[in-house]
């Protein structure tokens, strides 16, 4: 049996703690054993300290870019063989495979990029310098350098490469190493990346360390110089931004939780107008890619109440062309979840919303292809309607990480927007409309409520990617429910993990120190 190990103090360790096996989902075969431990966490996090920080600092933002792009290509060579273990361990279609493991390395080619446009300083300017007093020698100005510990990331089970990536190439670019901890049930694939980069000594010693299963008394052992970056549900959030260590030590946080992703069809569209195909073609992608486990999927399907039995007609037409069964297959289009448990919670939420909401489309018929009948973490793609919009409370409260959405029939974009607002904040939404006014009226109203919007327009057809992929140039966040945390958006990510220092002094002094104009203002995370 397949027992991976984590990669900790230059080296790859057997675990010791709780075996948990990794099955499946498709077809509930054990692929391997996972033991947590067998090494000092402490040690772990002084090791990255001591070696990985002082390497990648002596580096400069360009190098260290060119570090990204040498592992975004490795990871590239090695897709095949990524794309069958993504499919063995976490559930995916090739194409949701795919979905994750080009995103890990887009994400890393656009980092890359940075690096080379940030070129060869260790310093990030931030602002200009600026006169304090009456004297034109006293200036102040802004600099922001990396921090001096670690970061911590604590990854979420559903893009065990991406999620991945798109942490740990915004700290190592900024100078941070990395300690990283994918979600147990499809380490698989995050695993075998980091033994990529092992293999091919692609980073510093010390700069990426994997921990496997259980995080033990890591956070315990965190300092103010450290942050630490979490992507999962909210409960587990609340829980790591709640730790007494964490608190007490000030280490920096950022969150990325649950989110209920609404998507409004404008009231000018109907069938015929490419932005209304838009629309059915974002709902219906993201229902079943990744067989609905995106923290962007859409949730919530705002319809306007005149346009709904359309609506309905076309969406369930798509949604029947679905096919679930084992995503080895090419003819399959939608996979299992990735766990027994997360097939058991979906089925909670499924129930949960049916009691105050119809069920249009959903389990009954389901039937997975290439599978021993009752075999496989499966969910079939289930469609509701809220019968009462006003006093639907589950759709607005619990996301439901699976293949499953609400049509939500509304009046006016006041109602449309007041039943967007109620998810308590969110990743993204999106809004369809050739009506510039209706969109106006919808992205000023959801904007303070969201990190991301996406308006879809007919001349977008052809041209865009629907709301549920995450682009590094795009800020990756939502306020309340998504975690209030913000990720990616080019360089604003690196504004994380450095640390922002205002200096005054004599003006021919600063101008000598700190010489170049760099394009790169950190973030203004406070
Ligand atoms: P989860 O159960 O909260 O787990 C997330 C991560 O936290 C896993 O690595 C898990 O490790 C770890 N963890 C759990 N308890 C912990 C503890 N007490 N101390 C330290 N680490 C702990 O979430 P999930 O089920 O993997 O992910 C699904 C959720 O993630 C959904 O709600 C989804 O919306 C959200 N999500 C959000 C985003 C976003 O960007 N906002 C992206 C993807 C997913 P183990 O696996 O070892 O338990």
């Amino acid at each position: 049996m397949h027992a991976p190990r984590s990669y900790v103090c230059g080296r790859f360790v057997d675990g010791t703690e709780g075996p948990q096996a990794l099955v499946n989902p498709a077809t509930e075969a054990p692929l391997a054993t996972i033991r947590s431990g067998g090494f000092d966490r402490g040690e772990a996090l002084s090791y990255a300290r001591e070696r990985g920080g002082p390497a990648l600092r002596a580096m400069t933002f360009a190098e260290r870019g060119e570090l990204l792009r040498a592992i975004g290509k490795a990871i590239h060579a090695a897709r095949d063989p990524l794309i069958e273990l993504a499919i063995a361990n976490g559930g995916n279609t090739r194409s949701d495979a795919k979905f994750d493991i080009d995103g890990a390395s887009g994400t890393l080619a656009a980092y890359a990029e940075l690096g080379k446009a940030i070129g060869p300083t260790q310093v990030l300017l931030d602002g200009d310098a600026v006169q304090l007093t009456r004297s034109v020698r006293f200036f102040g100005r802004h600099i922001a350098v990396p921090r001096e510990g670690v970061a911590v990331h604590v990854n979420a089970f559903n893009f065990p490469a991406w999620n991945l990536w798109e942490k740990a190439a915004c700290a190592l670019l900024a100078g941070m190493p990395v300690v990283t901890k994918p979600a147990t049930a499809t380490a698989l694939l995050a695993h075998r990346i980091v033994e990529l980069v092992v293999e091919q000594k692609l980073l510093p010693d010390g700069a990426l360390q994997l921990v496997l299963g259980s995080t033990g008394d890591l956070l315990d052992r965190l300092s103010g110089q450290d942050c630490l970056a979490f992507t999962g549900s909210s409960e587990t959030g609340h829980l790591l931004r709640g730790h007494a260590r964490v608190v007490a030590a000030s280490v920096r946080v950022n969150l990325e939780t649950d989110s209920l992703n609404a998507a409004v069809l404008g009231p000018d569209l109907g069938r015929g107008a490419p932005a209304y195909d838009l629309f059915l073609g974002d709902v219906v992608r993201d229902m079943t890619q990744k067989t609905g486990q995106k923290c962007t999927a859409i949730r919530r399907v705002f319809v306007p109440r005149d346009r709904l039995d359309e609506a309905r007609e076309d969406l369930l037409e798509r949604i029947a062309r679905a096919v679930v069964g084992d995503p080895s297959r090419e003819d399959v289009t939608v996979g299992p979840v990735a766990t027994r448990a997360q097939r058991d919670e979906v089925h909670r939420g499924i129930a949960r919303l049916a009691a105050e909401n119809k069920t249009l489309c959903g389990d009954g018929a389901l039937a997975p292809v290439g599978v021993p009948a009752g075999t496989g973490f499966f969910v079939a793609p289930t469609l509701l309607e809220a019968s009462d919009p006003a006093r639907a409370e589950a759709v607005h409260a619990h996301e439901v990480f699976g293949p499953v959405a609400t049509i939500l029939p509304y009046a006016t974009a006041d109602e449309a927007l007041a039943g967007i607002r109620r998810g308590g904040g969110g990743l993204v939404s999106s809004v369809y409309s050739d009506e510039r006014g209706f969109l106006r009226t919808m992205a000023l109203g959801l904007a303070a409520h969201h990190g991301r919007l996406f308006l879809g327009s007919s001349k977008l057809e052809g041209h865009a990617i629907g709301p549920g992929t995450v682009l590094p140039q795009l800020v990756h966040g939502g306020p309340g429910r998504a975690g209030g945390g913000e990720e990616l958006g080019g360089a604003r990510a690196l504004g994380f993990y450095t640390q922002r220092t205002a200096i005054a002094g004599d003006r021919p002094i600063l101008d000598a120190l700190f010489p170049t104009a760099t394009p790169t203002p950190p973030s203004d995370r406070g």
